[in-house]
């Protein structure tokens, strides 16, 4: 495992006009569950579909219709729990919340309010490297999405889009645990990250697949460790909730806006009022959207249309026992296992595919010079041209391959270079293209000999210089690479130059 050591948290404080103030944060993530059929029907979910072309009768809430338990969706729940090192309750609930929006046609969302599927949990932060934070998991439960109400198409009317009804969502509820707006964004970060491993999320935060609801309240030094002693939410500020969002940048600015209207609010006299925000990125504030008294009337009761969800411990344990290897462990067997250093580590496998890549490369091969090219050559190049992994004109295969014509000797560092823009730009075979454009280093001492003795013939000032001085021996290695047209292999050229020299 990492070896991290443990925080206590540290708070973020704001100065006020009258005194200091820290922040408390919890989210509440909706993930949508990577599946191809809905929760409770078999239409498909896919993103950017034609409008309307992915809705089952249920998901239309047509008379008589009763929904019908994806088995598919539930393990994935179960596998994120677990990943999460959460309790999985083998027994759990589906209730009504009820609310009236024309994108949900029943009128209610099917959701799990007393008896989710997972229990408590935690997710651990590195907040700079090697100190950890632990933030506590409250619950996992599984709900429906709503469907999408269109309001920019028509100056007169507004249209509603259903393919979006009925897909399964998990919602994952952290304790307030997080103090502060940089703390917040590297959560979210953490659990995305978690989620792409396990696979039960494609963590797509444009496309509405992973968002946030932030609540955020202030407190004064000390009112928080009371909390947490006590676990007495009395001691906390009123929070208020900023719903939807889909960007770690704004989630940031979000917090730092709403901490300081609150302050600004009570160090007025005033109190905070427990309500529903929405963040205006174009305006940089927070803008009331509901109070929370309204809103919370939404008459929850268990859905009549499904039983209690009862699974077998035997089906948690296989699926534990399918575990992916997850972000901590594989950055931890990186260092230990090919020599990166921790930071290398962390670039590696900060993306599943990303470590699925550099292992590919690295397996039986030098680790660190595997490191160093997919870190620098590649990701470089891929950032520099707005590649994802999976586009990379360059297979593992194919920069393996490279490594291997280094490592045999067969090319130079900078002939490699050469060859991976030749592969980048055109493909092929490593070896292949590299002996059809003649790419082949020298490392026959002979021909070396020759080349340096030439050199020293025709440069012997340079000659008292350097055995008066060896450090300028360097100047001789470089005059050889030239004049082979860097074909001879630099380290026979360094340790044929220092014999002939005397050095
Ligand atoms: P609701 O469903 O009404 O939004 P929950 O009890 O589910 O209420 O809590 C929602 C989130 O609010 C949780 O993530 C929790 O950690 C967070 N939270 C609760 N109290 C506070 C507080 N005082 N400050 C900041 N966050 C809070
Ligand atoms: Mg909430």
């Amino acid at each position: 495992m990492l070896d991290l050591a443990f925080e206590a948290p540290k708070p973020k404080v704001i100065a006020g006009a009258k005194a200091d103030w820290e922040l408390v944060i919890g989210l509440e993530v909706h993930a949508q569950i990577a599946s191809k059929a809905k929760l409770f029907s078999g239409a498909s979910t896919e993103f950017g579909a034609e409008p309307n072309s992915c809705v089952a009768f249920v998901d239309a809430a047509m008379p008589g219709m009763l929904p019908v338990i994806n088995e598919f969706c539930v393990e994935q729940a179960v596998r994120t729990g677990l990943g999460l090192k959460a309790a999985i309750n083998l027994v759990s609930a589906f209730d009504r919340k009820n609310y009236f929006y024309p994108d949900l046609p029943q009128g209610y969302q099917i959701s799990q309010l007393y008896a989710p599927i997972v229990g408590e949990g935690e997710v651990i932060v590195e907040m700079a490297p090697g100190i950890a934070r632990r933030v506590r998991i409250e619950r996992i439960h599984i709900e429906q999405d709503a469907g999408k109400s269109i309001h920019d198409l028509d100056p007169a009317m507004s249209f509603v889009d259903l393919n979006r009804t009925g897909v399964a969502l998990m919602e994952i509820v952290s304790r307030p645990d997080i103090r502060g707006p940089e703390e917040a964004a590297a959560y979210v970060a953490k659990l995305r990250q978690i989620l792409r491993y396990l696979g039960t999320c494609d963590g797509n935060m444009q496309n509405g697949n992973l968002r946030a609801d932030v609540n955020v309240s202030i407190c004064r030094p000390g009112d928080y460790e009371r909390y947490q002693s006590t676990q007495d939410f009395s001691h906390l500020g009123t929070r208020c909730e900023i719903k939807n969002m889909n960007s770690m940048r704004f989630i940031q600015q979000a917090i730092e806006f709403e901490a300081r209207r609150q302050i600004a609010i009570v160090e007025d006299g005033g109190t905070v009022v427990q309500e529903t925000r929405l963040y205006d990125p174009d305006r940089g504030e927070t803008r009331s959207m509901r109070s929370k008294e309204e809103a919370h009337d939404y008459r929850y009761f268990p859905c009549p249309d499904l039983l209690p969800l009862e699974i077998e411990q035997d089906w948690v344990d296989g699926i534990a026992a399918s575990m992916p290897e997850l972000p901590d462990a594989r950055k931890a067997r990186f260092v230990a296992d090919y020599g990166v250093t921790d930071y290398d580590a962390g670039v590696l496998t900060a993306e599943v595919e990303n470590a699925d890549y550099f292992e590919a490369v690295a397996k039986g091969r030098d680790g660190k010079q595997a490191a160093n090219w997919v870190i620098n050559e590649l990701f470089g190049r891929l950032n520099r041209e707005g590649h994802a992994i999976a586009e990379s004109p360059l297979s593992a295969a194919q920069l393996g391959g490279v490594l291997d014509l280094i490592g045999s000797g067969e090319i130079s560092g900078k002939m490699a270079k050469d060859l991976f823009e030749i592969l980048w730009t055109s493909g092929g075979d490593p070896a292949e293209v590299a002996a059809a454009r003649g790419m082949k280093q020298v490392t026959d001492s002979g021909a070396i000999e020759a080349a340096v003795d030439a050199v020293i013939a025709a440069n012997p000032e340079q000659v008292e210089k350097a055995r008066a001085n060896p450090k300028l021996a360097g100047w001789f290695t470089g005059q050889v690479l030239k004049a082979t047209g860097g074909k001879a292999n630099p380290a026979a050229v360094n340790q044929i130059v220092a014999k002939k020299l005397g050095l």
